[in-house]
């Protein structure tokens, strides 16, 4: 098992090692999202003295602080933005994103550059457990004598537990995001990944934002979305939504409750 200096060392190697196959493909593409992973991909990959450039995935659906805490601590981020909005999304879609549904991740956060680094970690789900150090977009074996500039994604702290990112963080004294203070994660406001306490937190915060949303879900209930649950309106499908319960279980038990 390496120790925590040898994957500081292994990391830096490893960047280094790609730069020129990243050159070949318009060079090092970094993922940042203000969180503590992509802190230390970022810091790494300024160690490591190669050339990239650093980019931040907005999502319209992002904390307000979280974009402060980038523009103010990491100026050289540059921000992309999406054609669509957030609730534009769901409509195209028809649907609100669940943890088993997570459309959003896929248009917001996996648009990216050619040769992208991402600060994915196998400690953080088991999907991610047997994901290799470096991938072909279409999950084929990155082949250094074949590559010809193909879409990839490079994981550099792949092997990193989450004590060690923290651990570095502190090491290089990095700014620490606040949301880490209110919430312990960083991500959208509206996120299925995020718990009910969360998501009214944003909504006591920004009023607006749930008044969209309950719009949206209503503009969506016209066309046809929630039909199978005639009892259902837009406050308490929004109710179902941050419940994370299965809908044909939230909506029976409502029907009990009445
Ligand atoms: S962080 Fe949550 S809300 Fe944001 S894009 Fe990913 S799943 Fe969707």
């Amino acid at each position: 098992m390496m120790d925590y200096s040898e994957k500081i060392e292994k990391s830096i190697a490893l960047i280094r090692e790609y730069e020129p196959y990243a050159e070949m493909a318009c060079g090092y593409h970094v993922g940042f999202s203000g969180g503590k992973d992509s802190q230390c991909l970022l810091q790494l990959f300024k160690e490591s003295g190669v050339k990239y450039r650093a980019f931040y995935n907005v999502t319209t659906n992002d904390p307000p602080a979280n974009v402060d805490f980038i523009r103010k601590n990491y100026p050289e981020v540059e921000f992309l933005f999406p054609k669509l909005n957030f609730w534009q999304l769901m409509k195209k879609k028809k649907t609100i994103p669940t943890r088993l549904k997570r459309f959003c991740c896929s248009y917001f956060k996996e648009r990216g550059g050619i040769f992208t680094a991402l600060g994915v970690r196998r400690e953080e789900s088991l999907k991610r457990r047997d994901y290799p150090i470096i991938v072909l977009e279409n999950r084929k074996e990155f082949d250094k004598t074949t590559y010809k500039g193909q879409r990839v994604r490079f994981y550099p702290i792949i092997e990193w537990t989450e004590s060690e990112v923290w651990e570095f963080i502190e090491s290089r004294n990095l700014p620490i995001n606040p949301l880490y203070d209110t919430f312990g994660r960083v991500g959208c406001m509206l996120c299925p990944y995020a718990n009910k306490r969360q998501i009214i937190y944003w909504f006591r915060k920004y009023p607006k934002l749930r008044t969209q949303f309950l719009k949206t879900i209503s503009e969506m209930m016209d066309d046809g979305f929630m039909k199978k649950y005639p009892t259902a309106t837009p406050d308490s499908v929004l109710e179902w939504w941050m419940s994370s319960q299965n809908a044909n279980m939230f909506f029976n038990q409502t029907k009990l409750d009445f």
